[in-house]
């Protein structure tokens, strides 16, 4: 095994393809692996030179331990990004048990996933950095979402301070706290009207939707040189969504 790896999970589409392109860019790492349960992550192999594509499901504890090991034998793992996710919205009393485990199976149990196979390895090596990304669900409650998103959300803040806690002094964890975003979450996903959208970024400081690439560079500084004294942190990058 030569070489340096990242791993980014939910890397088919918005903030995690950004982070694959900003990561590729950064010329730090001889392979990118994205995880997507969206198949066409593998055709990005053909798109981006150093890119491998996976189409695994994160909330799959095996698999995601054998793709982990398959990309271990390729290039020793440095950076984890934990970004894959899913949001619907639910009336309370319509939140049924299936839909709830499954937002908390694949936005918080997928990161204890990735991270329960990833961060012994950067432990034992002395060398490396987990970012999760959160969402402001997990602070405030969801605009737009259910009290799942949100549960899941507020889950992977204490995830992020107890594996800085863990993988210390050498592995660095730290979590991203998008605003609202421009992706296919934001306007595929059913959870915001166009309308919505707008009355939101009227309200937020910058009165704008965050790009893809926004994260992704935060994300970029915190995975890696740049951003050495940090960990434990919570980083909101959401044109000060966080004041209203
Ligand atoms: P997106 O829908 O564009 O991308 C998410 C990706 O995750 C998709 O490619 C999807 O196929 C993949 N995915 C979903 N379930 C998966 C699973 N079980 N296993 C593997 N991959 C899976 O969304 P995005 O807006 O880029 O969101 C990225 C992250 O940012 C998420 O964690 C989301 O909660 C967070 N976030 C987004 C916003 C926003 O406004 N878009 C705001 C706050 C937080």
């Amino acid at each position: 095994m030569t070489g340096r790896a990242a791993v980014v999970t939910g890397a088919a589409s918005g903030i995690g393809r950004a982070t694959v392109e900003q990561f590729l860019d950064s010329g730090r790492y001889d392979v990118v692996a994205g995880l997507d349960v969206d198949e066409a992550v593998a055709d990005l192999d053909d798109e981006f030179d150093g890119f491998r594509g996976f189409t695994v499901d994160v909330a799959d504890h095996d698999t995601v331990a054998a793709v982990v090991e398959t990309i271990e034998e390729s290039a020793a793992i440095h950076t984890l990004v934990n970004n894959a996710a899913i949001s619907e919205y639910a009336w309370l009393g319509d939140l049924t048990p299936d839909a709830w485990h499954r937002v908390l199976d694949v936005n918080l149990t997928g990161q204890y996933n990735l991270a329960h196979a990833v961060g012994p390895l950067l432990y034992e090596r002395e060398a490396g950095s987990i970012v999760n990304v959160s969402s402001g669900a997990g602070q405030r409650g969801s605009a737009s979402g259910g009290v799942h998103y949100s549960a899941s959300k507020a889950g992977i803040l204490g995830l992020t301070k107890g594996l800085a806690k863990q993988l210390r002094p050498h592995v660095r964890v730290n979590c991203v706290v998008p605003g609202l975003i421009d992706t296919p979450l934001t306007h595929d996903s059913g959870l915001w009207t166009e309308e919505g959208i707008e009355a939101f970024t009227d309200r937020v400081p910058l009165e704008r939707l965050g790009r893809p690439e926004e994260i992704a560079e935060a994300i970029d500084f915190l995975a890696g040189p740049r951003g050495s004294y940090v960990t434990g942190s919570v980083v909101n990058v959401d044109g000060g969504a966080d004041l209203i």
